[in-house]
């Protein structure tokens, strides 16, 4: 359930609330806004009794039970978007918007750092670059590992572009968390909880993306996973489901953006990269996304795309990123938004 406090509501008041609440059985998430102050309240079906309970309360506006499985991420639980502070870089809420971008995996000191220097020229603020690799075969590069790693933490000094990169598995989360400024968790891990949990328990923000054949509802869950765990710095990123459809990679549903936007706070990030597959419609799908409502998108650039290990014919060349930015930039501006 939502207990929604009355305006201006002095702190002591408010923590009355919170103590009453967990006298109830419920654990209290209270959110504090500048004016108004709700309180989540994690726990069974509301009762009767606490309903009647919590209503007595002189400083408490109402309460709403929340049907939905997913309640941390909702917006009835935070009716405000939630703006998510990257070592200084915000995202979400109202920030300008964010360019991520970077090769698919890191490859090299020359390859990551010459990428990196052209994505931020272009206007890029977070780096991509994976050195743990989920390679649907086991005979494909999977990436150079913790030196990889090493190689992403180097790029950030010269560049002072924040990093993002993806984490495969529980044994890494410390090791990937000590270099990133985002933690990737991919489409293949979207439902491996025990991850969810230990990536949460970090405490830095979470890039999750939608699993491969995942429906809203059970994305949504995949996050609550990561609030229920005390982290609410998500970003939920759509990057193409599977459909009947072969011609593109994945099928980009960006009807998900609107949909998120009005059942969650969390922002969305949206990967045109891996949503289409081909590096000529890339742009073109980044743009939608813009005009669609996200906060941010993350692209696959690369130096030398020929050479790619990974994902080359996805990579778009330097000069193509400048490009895609610029036309970015043009539609941000027609939506109010600014890059
Ligand atoms: C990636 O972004 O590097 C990646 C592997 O993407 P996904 O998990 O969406 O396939
Ligand atoms: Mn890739």
């Amino acid at each position: 359930m939502i207990i929604v406090i009355k305006p201006n509501t002095p702190r002591p008041q408010i923590d009355e609330v919170i103590a009453e609440v967990q006298k109830l059985g419920y654990d209290p998430r209270p959110i504090f806004g500048t004016e108004q102050t709700v309180i989540a309240a994690i726990g069974d079906e509301l009762t009767h009794h606490t309903l009647v309970s919590l209503n007595a309360l002189p400083q408490v506006e109402k309460v709403i039970p929340v049907q939905k499985r997913h309640k941390l991420v909702s917006r009835e639980s935070h009716p405000d978007d939630s703006m998510i502070d990257v070592d200084g870089i915000k995202i979400g809420g109202g920030a300008p918007f964010c360019l991520m971008a970077g090769p698919c995996s890191v490859e090299s000191e020359e390859q990551l750092l010459s990428t990196a220097r052209a994505v931020k020229a272009a206007g890029a603020t977070i780096l991509r670059g994976g050195a743990f690799k989920p390679r649907t075969s086991p005979y494909e590069f999977q990436g150079l590992g913790s030196e990889g790693l090493r190689l992403l933490s180097l790029a950030k000094k010269e560049t002072g572009l924040k990093i993002i990169t993806e984490v495969l598995s529980e044994r890494q989360v410390d090791e990937v968390a000590s270099h990133a400024d985002i933690l990737q968790i991919g489409a293949r891990n979207a439902q491996n909880f025990q991850l969810l949990i230990e990536a949460a328990k970090t405490g830095k923000p979470i890039l999750l993306k939608r699993g491969l054949s995942q429906k809203i509802e059970e994305w949504l869950l995949g996050a609550e996973y990561i609030l229920a765990h005390g982290n609410s710095t998500v970003f939920l990123c759509e990057r193409g489901i599977r459909t009947f459809e072969t011609y593109t990679r994945n099928t980009l549903d960006l009807n998900a953006v609107p949909v998120l936007k009005k059942e969650t706070h969390l922002p969305v990030v949206v990967d045109p990269t891996h949503g289409i597959g081909l590096r000529e419609h890339v742009a073109t799908m980044a743009v939608a996304a813009v005009a669609a409502g996200a906060d941010a998108i993350m692209t696959e650039t690369h130096n030398s795309p020929e050479h790619a290990k990974s994902d080359g014919e996805q990579a778009l060349l330097p000069h193509e990123f400048q490009d895609l930015v610029a036309r970015v930039r043009k539609v941000a501006e027609a939506v109010g938004r600014t890059l």
